[in-house]
């Protein structure tokens, strides 16, 4: 079994509460796929390595270790039309971009979209991500080969079902036995998917023992379609059908009245803040802070390249924490420690891996990026989380490790030509748009 040792790191854990130390200098080791030791000064390292004397040794001066992001809501073959189609109109971008776009992708052409957009996770420090997208039996492989930890939800619309759900099988026995790749079933939204057929989705679910992810609340014109055929909320709609509980993800959660919001906690439903896609699509603010105080399970995400238009979750907490107190007018609103938790410890309730995801533990799962400090926006360190959370950048990150498996290196990503990816991508979408 392969070892690593991080050594003489600053370590934050995400074990800590929110009113004690989070972090200090330590290290951690590595056995296999899981976290062995997390510990705080370096007496045991030297033990550690004699057990091991073959473990990859990681000197961290300077530098933090800390567990991999989670990205819970992403479309990422969209990097293909990142650009594409910017500052339009919601339906006349879907209609006259997206659409006829997607309609001329090959599930090739999604594999590359996703290829570009794992590696941008991944050099990011991103290390799980929730996908909900088409052709998801095709990137099983993508995934499994490029090392990054993955639940790809299969997306289906009224109009497509019977395309999907052969696929969801496939998509399913490909991963089967795998130990990062989970298959989701992801109904497109409620406005778009009947009830007859959101209960077939489920069925399948329960009968492939699958999660479920899907968009909810996400626009006023939503809101306004579910009131009008069902007399009632979104939320309320799913909850009827028995949709909502801790297997679910509720992308977006803008527009919730306070039943919803009492009803998304009661249901413990997986809430997936997606802040800078709501920014940037005009659809508005989501209640995360009242979520959160009433104990909702709130993680944090990109969306597609489209909507924000890159994965970078380091902006994406910022841009979490800045929005509620702009918007609840309060500065202690979504305190960094707290968005921090969100892409983390809560994410890891997305992947139903609670506890063995999101953090540094003994037993843990080895998901661990490291974090180079000695940058200029990173300096001085008054508080180390705040930096992070409201200085971070995707390119900080140095060096990533999924599944106990070093994947990035002095941020070069493992057995991936970019110059080879970029011409790749550059030649499938002249050939889409030119289609
Ligand atoms: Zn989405």
């Amino acid at each position: 079994m392969t070892s690593i040792l991080f050594r003489n790191a600053t370590v934050l854990p995400m074990t800590a509460e929110a009113d004690a130390p989070k972090y200090f200098t330590g290290w951690v080791g590595i056995v296999g796929n899981r976290i062995e030791r997390v510990e705080a000064g370096d007496a045991g390292a030297d033990e550690f390595l004699a057990a091991h004397p073959d473990a990859r040794l990681f000197d961290c001066r300077g530098k933090l270790v800390m567990p991999g992001l989670v990205n819970t809501h992403c479309h990422a073959a969209m990097t293909l039309q990142r650009g594409y189609a910017d500052d339009i109109a919601l339906m006349e971008w879907l209609n006259d971009y997206i659409w006829p776009f997607e309609g001329r992708q090959t599930a090739d052409d999604v594999a590359l979209g996703m290829t570009l957009g794992i590696v941008e996770m991944l050099l990011g420090g991103v290390t799980s991500f929730v996908d909900m997208y088409y052709h998801e039996d095709r990137c099983v492989e993508v995934a499994e080969r490029m090392g990054i930890r993955a639940m790809l939800g299969c997306n289906y619309f009224d109009s497509n079902i019977d395309e999907v759900f052969p696929q969801i099988e496939r998509a399913e026995a490909a991963a089967a036995g795998s130990l990062r790749v989970q298959i989701a079933v992801a109904p497109h939204s409620a406005y778009t998917v009947s009830p007859e057929n959101l209960l077939r989705g489920r069925k399948l679910a329960d009968r492939l023992g699958l999660r479920m992810m899907t968009h909810v609340a996400e626009t006023r014109d939503e809101v306004r379609i579910i009131g009008e055929r069902f007399g009632c909320t979104p939320v309320e709609h799913l909850d009827r059908l028995g949709l909502l509980d801790e297997r679910l993800i509720a992308a977006h959660c803008v527009h919730l009245t306070d039943d919803d919001l009492r009803t998304l906690v009661e249901r413990r439903v997986v809430v997936s803040h997606n802040p800078q896609s709501n920014m940037k699509i005009s659809s508005g603010v989501a209640p995360v802070e009242r979520l959160r105080k009433a104990g909702a399970c709130v993680t944090v995400a990109t969306d597609g390249t489209c909507s924000n238009n890159d994965l970078d979750m380091w902006e994406e907490l910022r841009t979490a924490s800045f929005l509620q107190k702009s918007y609840t007018g309060d500065p202690c609103a979504l305190p960094a420690y707290e968005a921090l938790r969100m892409a983390t410890v809560n994410g890891a309730r997305a992947f139903g891996l609670e506890g063995l995801l999101g953090v540094l533990r003994p037993g843990a799962l080895a998901d661990v990026v490291v974090v180079d400090l000695r940058k200029p926006h990173l300096q001085p360190v008054h508080d180390l989380v705040g930096n992070l959370v409201y200085c971070g950048k995707a390119s900080d990150v140095e060096t990533v490790v999924v599944d106990g498996r070093v994947v990035v290196e002095k941020r070069q990503i493992e057995g991936i030509d970019l110059e080879r990816l970029y011409a790749d991508v550059a030649a499938a979408v002249e050939r889409i748009k030119r289609a």
